[in-house]
């Protein structure tokens, strides 16, 4: 039954919002209180279809736009974006369980970073001749795809729903986007900016709903040419089998168990602070959070100690005020599936040097799915707790006595995201970077982002890179054309 005065979250298909076929809605949830504030369109293959089409529609026209005309509606996107930055930075935080502070100050400012800069990116990309001889010149173009699908997780909800529409709408395809169902809300708030800035209808579909029903309706049909999807590693692989024998072009962002390796030179205090942020940005839901610390035994002890000093700043409390600095967690599975992990710990042999429990906090967010920040020791390297992907707010930590030894525990599990090294030592920190397998290495730091470098894992951690020209390349197919002179 539909309660008309509830918020509703309709699909935005050819320009228009409309109400999914299967009249059915998901309950959407504010993990901070556990109250529902809105309900989602749950949309089946009959919208997917409505969507494709009108995509189809749209690309002859946007696909032959100039470089300099889509850059310029996209410009106008990213300003709705700021203009609107608060509503979005609230919807955010009201519909993942993140703080304010977080979706205010880096979620919804990338958000616009992303469309901007994929709109002037375009301005400046290149394609290559090669010269064979004297008689011989090839030229290769790059040329859209056409109907393009993006799906996109729950933890970084606008931030990565844009980070894939971005280079698919600049690169002249038109796009049909699912968000997460738990997370739909600004994807909705977007797509009206999106008409407000002036995309021509049909450009961007979003269709909400399931990933079982909708998500797979988008991946199956023969006409969505590529697929862009970011989430779980089990996921991703389903995907993969749907796409492959179709041979769609697959871009998959997956999942990842990070290591942040601290040698002995690094600066105990600075180095503390900012391996804690890297584990608990975001309550642990970041794919790049770093969960496994592997410390140098050498100055083991007088690093936890500060380790779990900073963990326990992590300030768990409502999202919307200014002194919380961890949020709820995305859902109540969600929250039961960490806490799980942390009894799983305990029979491991972990102890449990920070956190370890579900924390109630006071007043409206006395239902709220939260977790304090925690911190694990005495766990082996190939147990489950080091080898799963936990994705909240829950990290471990492990001596080593040598590089050779960090290097091969940080190499230990099925997945290659990103990983960072901590050290003082130039050489060191070089070497130790180019032996680690991972797509992602940060020497000293975490999280500092150029929106050109390419971004991606290896192993189980993915296939294909976004970011600057690889997303470009990936959202075009290449052409040679070779002329006799
Ligand atoms: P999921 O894999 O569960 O879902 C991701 C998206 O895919 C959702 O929109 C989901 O819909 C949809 N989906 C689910 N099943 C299918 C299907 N059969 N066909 C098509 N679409 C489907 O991931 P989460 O949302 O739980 O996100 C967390 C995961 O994302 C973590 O593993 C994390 O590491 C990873 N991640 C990776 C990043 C990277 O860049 N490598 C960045 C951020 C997160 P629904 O919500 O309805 O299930």
């Amino acid at each position: 039954m539909v309660f008309l005065s509830v918020l509703h979250i309709r699909n935005y298909i050819g320009g228009h919002f409309r109400d999914p076929h299967s009249a059915e809605w998901l309950d959407v949830e504010n993990p901070a209180t556990a109250q529902r504030y809105a309900l989602v369109a749950r949309s089946t293959r009959a919208d997917v279809d409505e969507a494709v089409q009108a995509a189809q529609q749209a690309f002859p026209s946007w696909s032959t736009l100039s470089a300099k005309e889509r850059s310029d509606v996209l410009l106008a996107v990213a300003a709705k974006i700021r203009e609107h930055a608060d509503e979005l930075a609230r919807a955010e935080s009201d519909d993942n369980g993140k703080t304010l502070r977080q979706s205010s100050t880096v979620d919804i400012p990338r958000a616009e970073a992303n469309m901007a800069f994929f709109a002037t990116e375009i301005l400046h990309s290149e394609t290559a001749t090669h010269q064979t001889d004297v008689h011989t010149l090839n030229y290769t173009t790059r040329s859209p795809i056409g109907v393009v699908g993006c799906i996109s997780p729950w933890n970084l909800p606008l931030y990565l729903f844009t980070w894939k529409i971005a280079p698919a709408l600049a690169a002249g395809n038109c796009v049909v986007a699912k968000p997460s169902e738990l997370t739909p809300f600004t994807a909705f708030l977007f797509s009206k900016l999106c008409a407000d800035a002036g995309l021509p209808p049909g450009v961007l579909n979003v269709v909400h709903g399931l990933g079982s029903e909708c998500g797979q309706a988008i991946i199956e049909h023969p006409d969505v040419k590529a697929i862009s999807f970011t989430g779980g590693t089990a996921t991703g692989r389903t995907i993969a089998s749907i796409a492959a024998p179709q041979f769609k072009k697959l871009s998959l962002e997956l999942g990842g168990k990070n290591a942040s390796i601290v040698f002995a030179d690094a600066p105990i205090a600075e180095t503390a602070r900012k391996v804690a942020r890297a584990a608990f940005t975001n309550q642990g839901e970041i794919c790049l959070c770093g969960s496994r610390i592997l410390v140098e035994r050498s100055i083991y002890t007088p690093f936890v100690e500060a380790l779990v000093a900073e963990t326990n700043k992590f300030t768990v409390g409502d999202p919307l005020e200014e002194s919380t600095r961890m949020g709820a967690l995305v859902s109540k599975a969600h929250m039961e599936k960490v806490l799980s992990y942390i009894e799983l710990a305990k029979t491991e042999g972990g102890t449990v040097l920070a956190g370890g429990s579900r924390v109630r906090v006071e007043g409206r967010c006395s239902d709220g799915y939260f977790v304090a920040p925690t911190l694990i020791d005495g766990l082996t390297e190939h147990c489950r707790v080091n080898q799963e992907e936990i994705f909240g707010p829950v990290a471990t930590v492990i001596p080593f006595d040598t590089e050779d030894q960090a290097i091969a525990m940080a190499n230990s599990t099925p997945y290659g995201l990103a990983a960072s090294v901590w050290t003082d030592q130039l050489q060191r920190a070089h070497r130790v970077a180019h032996r680690l397998e991972s797509g992602i290495v940060w020497i000293n730091c975490w999280l500092v982002r150029d929106l050109r470098t390419p971004f991606g894992g290896v192993k189980q951690s993915g296939v294909g890179r976004e970011g600057g020209t690889e997303a470009l390349r990936f959202f075009t197919e290449a052409k040679n054309i070779c002329v006799w002179l």
